[in-house]
């Protein structure tokens, strides 16, 4: 088996990882940045305009957002790696990251910032009909409902964003929501209610994608409050109701919260196991903001060094 050092390893690829790249590229460790097989560049991958991310006064796509991180970090040495991580072993003094082509990586410090994936509803139908109709990702697959009927399920800000979006694709699309309140803020929720074309099924969870000839052609919806339940047809059912953090390569190699995320110490990035350190949505599961992943990438690159830094101290006494 091959094993290459490095100064320092970054697992994960969003906005978190990026900015703990760049950091560290900048201080001359040319980290190894390991950014994943399918889904390099993170969530904002699958998002069209953001709008909230400081210094973009007419907001910027998100893939166009990645790309520049990417190539900023790769400007001051950073080397990035599409492959995903299978597994880790941070005991010891050298860490070791483990690829999906058989090479082990090692080095004295690791930055994890892996994010989250998408929740899946859990309901009969979603798995059956995924890719025929059960979409998480508006932005790639609304172009295949043209003038057809959508659902969005969720109340956060994605469901929001994905339902206005593929009113330019669906003929109609309906947001069914679990509760009568939102989460999503209250600029997305007044647009959407501001749209003739988004219908609101409340109080209501789906039970099953129902389908004919292999294509998703309802959803079987039940309202919690009164019992009842109701089919919507629907062509594309698009799901936005959160993400789990990406933490299943760990193996109990880091301590994890309760709700899944990576345990940090106060407001450090420094987790259970010295020399290892976690930034971004894999750690944070309240703002989950772009820009608080990599202000958190930030932090957790400034430790890294730091961290370094007091070996360096130790072995030079
Ligand atoms: P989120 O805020 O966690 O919302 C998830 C939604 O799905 C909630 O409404 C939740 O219902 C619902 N839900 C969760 N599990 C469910 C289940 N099993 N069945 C049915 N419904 C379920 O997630 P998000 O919308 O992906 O947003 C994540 C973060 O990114 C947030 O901080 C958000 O502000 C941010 N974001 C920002 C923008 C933007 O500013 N343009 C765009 C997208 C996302 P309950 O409300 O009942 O819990």
């Amino acid at each position: 088996m091959k094993t290459v050092q490095k100064n320092v390893i970054i697992i994960g690829s969003g906005p978190a990882g990026y900015t703990s790249a760049l950091y560290l590229a900048r201080a001359g460790y040319s980290p190894l940045v390991i950014a994943g097989a399918l889904t390099p560049g993170g969530q904002l991958m699958n998002t069209t305009e953001v709008e909230n991310y400081p210094g973009f006064a007419d907001g910027i796509l998100g893939p166009d957002l990645m790309e520049a991180m990417q190539k900023q970090a790769e400007k001051f040495g950073a080397q990035i790696l599409l492959n995903d991580v299978i597994s880790v072993d941070f005991n010891g003094d050298l860490k070791a990251v483990t690829t999906d082509d058989g090479v082990t990586y090692t080095s004295k410090a690791v930055i994890v910032s892996t994010g989250s994936q998408v929740r899946k509803l859990g309901v009969p139908g979603e798995q059956e009909y995924s890719g025929r109709g059960v979409s998480y990702c508006a932005t790639c697959d609304g172009f295949f409902f043209r003038e057809k009927p959508i659902v969005v399920v969720g109340g956060g800000d994605s469901a929001f964003e994905e339902a206005l979006f593929l009113t330019r694709f669906g003929s109609c699309v309906t947001l069914i929501h679990r509760r009568d309140s939102f989460r999503a803020s209250k600029i997305m929720v007044d647009r959407a209610r501001k749209n003739s074309k988004i219908n609101f099924v409340l109080d209501s969870v789906v039970c099953s994608v129902n389908g004919v000839d292999g294509d998703a052609q309802s959803v079987t919806v039940k309202n919690v409050k009164t019992g009842e339940t109701q089919n919507i047809e629907a062509s594309g059912i698009f799901v936005a109701i959160g993400h789990s953090p990406s933490t299943s390569f760990l193996d109990g190699a880091l301590d994890l919260n309760e709700d899944g995320t990576i345990s940090v110490q106060g407001a450090s990035t420094k987790t259970s196991v010295p020399g290892v350190f976690a930034a971004g949505d894999v750690v944070d599961s309240v703002y989950r903001q772009a820009i608080s992943a990599a202000g958190m990438g930030c932090r957790a690159a400034l430790d890294a060094q730091a961290y370094l830094n007091d070996l360096t101290d130790l072995n030079e006494q």
